[in-house]
């Protein structure tokens, strides 16, 4: 343990010096600025036992496993089937893969599986569907991904957008919930998305590397309300499906709107993945009283990906830099930098901490 404490400073203290030597301005308050602060940081978040409900991995690494045993780090490594990715357009051998990593990781990472939309047409889509869902459930994987090309890519015979709530969906919904598992719920983006450009938002820069996905300015192109309506049907038609509500449920800059869905549908829960900078840059006494009122709807999520050509130390160090970040936002009083703002840690209770960094997620997703 001693020694896998000296690497992380080790990593930090080299991304510190990368940092300053290139003369680059840190980006977000991931940067490094105090190695000695960030080891001290990473060591009371591993002291929760904390599990990360939202990463994608695609490669098996000593090094990567040595850091999951350093944090005390479980994950859930979410597969989507995307046909706009050359790392996801298969289903199947990402299940073989996913499985494999589940097995060597000793009981760090589970599975959350998925299925593939793209085939809704299909006479046995449903039937099939399922058979493969069961077989992944007799494998360990603890729950099923629905993700934003539903909504917002397939399309019908008619030329209309495949909805969440489309009937073909239904039987799937209705096996996961007599399973036992847990859907986790991609739909729709971040606002800004269907809004004009906007440095300043924490999604835009995804937009510039991913603009299939920005949809500002379609003709035809189904509003995000409706998008999030038919997911809300879901919930409403599966009172005994728990549903895990992905990136603050697509409702990133609207925590009253988060609160109302909490309110109405007991059976939703959020996670914080790749969202976290929207919280850090709204009012900290409202995202507080927010998170301390919800306390038992929110799951800890980064979103992080370690893809098969990744180059190790770097992703270690960014994965490393995420945790002792949020940990710092969450947990502490300290003070952070993000887009250019000075942000105060929101300091929440030890019991709320517990509840977001760790239970809620083995509660919402039993079998983590
Ligand atoms: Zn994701």
């Amino acid at each position: 343990m001693i020694g896998f404490w000296r690497t992380i400073a080790q990593v930090i203290l080299a991304f510190s010096i990368a940092q300053s030597a290139t003369a680059h301005a840190p980006t977000s308050s991931a940067a490094a600025a105090n190695p000695a602060n960030d080891e001290r940081t990473l060591r009371a978040f591993a002291a929760i036992h904390p599990i990360d409900v939202h990463v994608h991995i695609f490669k098996t690494d000593p090094g990567f496993q040595k850091m999951l045993e350093g944090l005390d780090l479980k994950l859930l490594n979410i597969l989507v089937i995307d046909d706009t990715n050359p790392n996801r357009k298969q289903l199947l051998p990402q299940i073989e893969d996913a499985v494999a990593l589940v097995r060597s990781s000793r009981g760090h990472i589970a599975l959350c599986t998925s299925f593939d939309p793209y085939k809704f047409d299909g006479a046995s889509f449903s039937t099939n569907a399922v058979k493969q869902l069961d077989r992944d459930f007799a494998q360990g994987a603890v729950a099923v991904k629905v993700w934003k090309n539903v909504g917002m890519e397939i399309k019908d015979r008619r030329g209309q957008y495949v909805m969440a709530d489309d009937l073909r969906f239904e039987p799937i919904y209705k096996d996961i919930a007599s399973h036992g598992k847990t859907l986790m719920t991609h739909q729709a983006e971040p606002d800004v998305a269907w809004g004009p450009p906007d440095a300043n938002d924490p999604s835009w820069s995804y937009y510039q590397e991913n603009p299939q996905w920005y949809v500002a300015n379609r003709p035809g192109f189904p509003s995000k309300q409706r998008i999030l309506d038919a997911r809300d049907h879901v919930l409403a038609n599966n009172p005994k499906l728990r549903m895990v509500g992905v990136h603050l449920g697509s409702m990133e800059r609207d925590l009253d709107n988060i609160a109302s869905h909490l309110d109405k549908y007991p059976n939703f829960a959020i996670d914080t993945a790749a969202r976290m900078e929207y919280l850090m840059l709204m009012p900290p006494e409202k995202v507080s009283a927010f998170l301390i009122k919800y306390q038992d709807r929110v799951l800890y999520g980064t979103d992080l990906d370690l893809y098969a050509d990744a180059n190790l130390p770097d992703a270690l160090t960014e994965w490393q830099s995420r945790y002792a970040r949020d940990w710092k936002f969450l947990a502490t009083g300290e003070t952070l930098t993000v887009k250019a703002k000075q942000v105060r840690g929101l300091n929440l209770p030890q019991p709320v901490l517990q509840k977001i960094f760790r239970s809620n997620a083995i509660r919402w997703i039993p079998g983590l």
